[in-house]
């Protein structure tokens, strides 16, 4: 298994939108993103609750996006809770999604309707949501990192062109 994330040195990661991996398929190639909400070691991880919520409502936003639902793989968690993952049609770099990115995170930090999913029928464990901090959280990416991403957060240290 080559996961490409795993051979970069986590202990000096900062936030941002990382390319993780590309795959070629059949019909051409997949782009994973690393969605890095928190240093990796050296800030506190999120919550299974907020990063539940986010998974919700980052999955609603993109699959009712209506240019990006046809291009949107998969979006879910990180298990080390520093992020999310992201899986997109088409061979991507950081910048062809920054945009959509600040979108997306805009509309989870003002999100004020009833949770997406958030329901038994519809979820594996759907008391397990809190909206308000994963607004905050939402709210402190969108600030701090998306709205003044440079070249340290959508390139890995080690990726070179
Ligand atoms: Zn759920």
């Amino acid at each position: 298994m080559d996961v490409t994330s795993f051979g970069i040195d986590h202990n000096i990661l900062l936030r941002g939108i990382y390319v993780s991996r590309k795959d070629t398929v059949e019909n051409g190639v997949l782009t994973t993103f690393d969605i890095r909400m928190k240093e990796p070691n050296r800030e506190m991880v999120m919550d299974t609750a907020v990063m539940h919520t986010i998974e919700h409502l980052m999955a609603t936003f993109f699959r009712s996006h209506s240019l990006w639902a046809e291009k949107t793989i998969y979006v879910g968690p990180m298990g080390c809770r520093t992020g999310m993952y992201a899986i997109f049609k088409g061979d991507l770099e950081s910048k062809d999604v920054a945009d959509i990115f600040k979108e997306c995170y805009n509309y989870m930090s003002h999100f004020s309707d009833e949770l997406p999913a958030a329901k038994a029928e519809m979820c594996g464990n759907y008391l397990d949501h809190n909206l308000e901090i994963t607004k905050i959280e939402c709210k402190k990416f969108a600030d701090e990192v998306l709205a003044c991403l440079k070249e340290e957060n959508m390139v890995y240290p080690r990726q070179t062109k």
